[in-house]
């Protein structure tokens, strides 16, 4: 059973003030959650939650993450430039990005991000663009083959583009403290939105086994385990949500196990969830437009997959409330359709769901992770607005939604377009 997080009556009042579509997001959900993080794993002397801003890049949102004591995992230029300037300093940033150019490595040095890289050949770029390799560097480990949790849920590290091998990795380790560094982590991201207790725990003890290794061999020893993210949230009304206490307590039991008789007792963990951070805090609201009835019943809503894209790209589940009409038996089967000229834009097929009437407002929940940010403007579609459900009830625009001046701006090259910019 989903519910929204807000009531039919607040989302009138919004609307009044911010036509749909628009994605809401609820602060308190947002920092309950996120004081549980830090409980689980406050048994971790070291521990910080890096929320991963690619998720959701709201610096509002982000703020309040800050204020639960969350840093920001970064992988871009703009991305570290937003942490910087929202006071985010040093350690309170993490850059794991692949791929890097080398002006990316520079900025991150720049402003004292830790750097996690992604390659053994990227020490040399790194060396060569700033000069000298950081005090506190990291490493990005990918195990290969197919990574198995206990109750069948897997991935494929083998054919992911990030992440060293362990051979690569052992190396990486000893060029850098040849090269002067002195604090070193270990990341890894080896599943993803994983509705299990188990990933962390399994994923832990893999890596603390390799830092215990790693230490006999070569006498380094890792600083902070970056468990990266991973942890998932359930989309479909069925699913049992993850526990975080029981994932924290799962670490912390691989942890006394693996790390503690090895002398590595004082390692910290760091995570940098997106998903767990903010996907269920956020929903996507839309009315209901046009309906259509040819060899299938279409509702038409007024927001399209510019404004959340997992649908239509990965035939993702997100739910739907009708707002009004949460009791009401679902015996219609509709395709939920944007505008876009893609017959993939559709934020359900087949879905059952109450007789849906122009006007009425849709709740399409989950959208905090992955969705404005996925973001795109195809079909001189506009991003919506997005506005923040306060703890008091009250609420705030905050990012207002594109205009056509918004969209034409990098255009202002061209005099015939100068009128619209
Ligand atoms: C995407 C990403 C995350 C966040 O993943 P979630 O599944 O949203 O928690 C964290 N770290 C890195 C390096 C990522 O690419």
């Amino acid at each position: 059973m989903k519910t929204p997080f807000t009531t039919k009556e607040k989302l009138e009042e919004i609307i009044g003030e911010i036509p749909t579509p628009f994605h809401l997001y609820d602060e308190k959900g947002i920092r309950e959650n996120a004081k549980a993080v830090y409980e689980a794993f406050s048994w971790n002397k070291g521990f910080r939650e890096y929320f991963a801003v690619k998720a959701n890049a709201n610096p509002f949102l982000i703020n309040i993450l800050k204020e639960c004591g969350c840093g920001t995992d970064c992988s871009s230029r703009t991305e570290l430039m937003l942490s910087n300037s929202l006071g985010f300093s040093g350690d309170e940033i993490m850059f794991s990005s692949n791929d890097t150019p080398a002006e990316e490595f520079a900025y991150a040095n720049e402003i004292g991000a830790i750097i996690n890289l992604d390659d053994i050949t990227h020490i040399k770029v790194l060396e060569d663009t700033i000069g000298h390799i950081p005090s506190t560097i990291s490493c990005r480990y990918n195990p290969g083959g197919v990574y198995e949790i206990s109750n069948g849920i897997m991935d494929n590290p083998g054919d992911a583009k990030y992440g060293m091998t362990k051979k690569q990795l052992f190396e990486a380790y000893q060029l850098l403290r040849d090269k002067g560094a002195k604090r070193f982590g270990l990341h890894a991201f080896l599943v993803s939105n994983t509705v299990t207790n188990d990933y962390y725990p399994a994923l832990a003890s893999t890596l603390f086994e390799l830092i215990v290794e790693l230490k006999e061999e070569t006498g380094i020893c890792i600083n902070f385990v970056n468990l990266s993210g991973g942890v998932g949230i359930p989309y479909t009304p069925t699913g049992t949500p993850n526990d975080i206490r029981v994932i924290g307590e799962g670490v912390r039991k691989v942890y006394e196990e693996l790390l503690v008789p090895a002398g590595l007792g004082d390692v910290s963990i760091y995570t940098e969830m997106g998903r767990f951070m903010m996907g269920p805090y956020g929903a996507l609201v839309t009315t209901a437009i046009r309906e259509k009835h040819t060899y299938k019943e279409y509702i038409g809503v007024d927001a399209c997959a510019v404004n959340l894209m997992r649908p239509a790209m990965y035939g993702a589940y997100h739910h739907i409330t009708v707002m009004g009409k949460e009791n009401a038996t679902c015996d219609h089967t509709y395709d939920v359709t944007g505008s876009l000229c893609e017959n993939n834009d559709k934020f359900a097929v087949d879905r059952k769901l109450p007789k849906i009437d122009m006007g009425d407002v849709l709740f399409i929940h989950d959208t905090g992770a992955h969705g404005f940010a996925m973001g795109y403007n195809y079909n001189g579609k506009l991003k919506s607005a997005e506005v923040l459900l306060k703890e008091d009830g009250s609420f705030e625009l905050i990012r207002r939604a594109e205009t056509p001046k918004d969209y034409f701006a990098t255009f202002d090259c061209f005099d015939i377009i100068k009128d619209l910019v």
